[in-house]
């Protein structure tokens, strides 16, 4: 597509987002397509959505066959997709109770409610939220205010009141922020917008604990981290740290919108009864058709245990990588969300890796994001790795 007509195509658009200069126009795998017919290999699932890949076949007729039976209905009717989509969700997150919104800034919002919910019911006074520095849970005014990035945050103050930052992975700076009015501590087990990196044990064992000994509820924030892209199911289990609030998003819906939040049976008893929260769309039957069968497939082509196969391949060459690179000073993550620090600008890597045909992000602190879908196999690993050597080195 000519530069001119992109330009004048976004003419209406709020000019908020610096794009890459990609139109992409479809997919097939683990590959996109420009509309010019060029293929590149996807490290970047649009950030983390698109773990089944493009073009899967049961997935896209599951969803058409959906939109010609029925879109939307709101929530004043049953919906049995919605029912089932929860009960599949329910078993892969070990939680019990879910809601369904439609993002994952969303799910955040609820969380929040839930947790200041709960804390209403049992009359504790309680209303304080401990965030940690690094983090990322969207952008409406409740997500921002527990984000922990003052540029975030400063140009939308005064924000949400009582919360309270602690470093990520330091558990007695989160000992000084507890307090008789702390109500929540949130966290991802593996901060992915804030530079890949993992939870320590001790880390989620301890919070835990703080929890448990004051009856505080823990948030755990898998809107990016979940959904097999660990190497488990969802990040929490391979802590064995259950989370009282679970979120969810990106992809669950394999790029249909959709998120959730979700509760254990001891924490919903107290928290959210009818008429204290909702969505017109949340959890409507396309979208939850497609957690249903996102599920679905995650289960009957084993997409955990493949990840598990394949996440060591590319742990292995990315550690060949920095060794060899220079400018590569650090490696990161685990699964298949995994980063690489280094020393030359995102913007000129990212350039040279469009012009390989690799599809690449960022993260915080010039981290190369690598979240590609969760079907690679071992040749696109390599396929990447020399598209990548390349893009750092020319
Ligand atoms: C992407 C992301 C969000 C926000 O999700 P949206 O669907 O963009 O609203 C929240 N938390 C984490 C950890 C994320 O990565």
């Amino acid at each position: 597509m000519e530069k001119n007509n992109i330009q004048e195509s976004e003419k209406n658009l709020l000019h908020i987002y610096n794009r890459f200069p990609v139109v992409l126009d479809h997919g097939e795998g683990v590959y996109l397509y420009d509309t010019d017919g060029k293929q590149y290999l996807d490290f970047a699932a649009g950030i983390a959505v698109t773990g089944l890949g493009y073009h899967n076949e049961e997935f896209n007729e599951a969803i058409k066959g959906q939109v010609d039976r029925l879109i939307h209905t709101s929530n004043l009717y049953y919906n049995i997709n919605c029912g089932e989509a929860a009960q599949a969700l329910a078993k892969a997150s070990g939680m019990d109770k879910i809601f369904f919104t439609n993002s994952g800034t969303e799910a955040n919002e609820g969380a929040i409610k839930a947790a200041r919910r709960y804390a209403y019911t049992k009359g504790s006074g309680r209303f304080e939220i401990i965030s940690m520095e690094n983090s990322f849970h969207g952008r409406s005014i409740g997500a921002v205010s527990v984000t922990g990035h003052d540029s975030y945050r400063e140009p939308f103050e005064p924000l949400l009141p009582g919360v309270r930052f602690a470093q990520f992975n330091d558990l007695e700076s989160v000992k000084a922020q507890v307090n008789d009015k702390t109500c929540a501590i949130m966290l991802e087990p593996l901060q992915g917008e804030g530079g890949i990196n993992v939870a320590k044990p001790e880390f989620m064992e301890g919070i835990r604990s703080i929890c448990d000994e004051n009856d505080i509820l823990m948030i755990c924030d898998e809107v990016q981290c979940g959904m097999g892209r660990t190497g488990s199911m969802f990040a929490w289990q391979e802590y064995g740290v259950q989370p009282d609030i679970l979120t969810m998003a990106k992809a669950i819906g394999n790029g249909i919108p959709v998120g959730a939040f979700a509760l254990t049976d001891r924490v919903a008893g107290y928290s959210l009864k009818p008429g204290d929260h909702g969505s017109t769309y949340g959890g409507n039957p396309l979208a939850c058709m497609a957690v249903k069968t996102v599920l679905d497939i995650f289960e009957k082509e084993k997409i955990v245990e493949h990840v598990n196969q394949i996440a060591p391949y590319l742990t292995k060459c990315l550690e060949e990588l920095a060794q060899k690179l220079d400018c590569v000073t650090e490696h990161r993550g685990k699964g298949l969300i995994q980063g690489l620090v280094v020393t030359r600008p995102f913007a000129e890597v990212n350039k040279n890796a469009i012009e390989e045909g690799l599809l690449i992000i960022s993260a915080e602190g010039n981290v190369i994001r690598l979240v590609p879908p969760l079907i690679i196999e071992k040749r696109h690993v390599d396929e990447m790795i020399e598209k990548l050597e390349r893009a750092l080195t020319k």
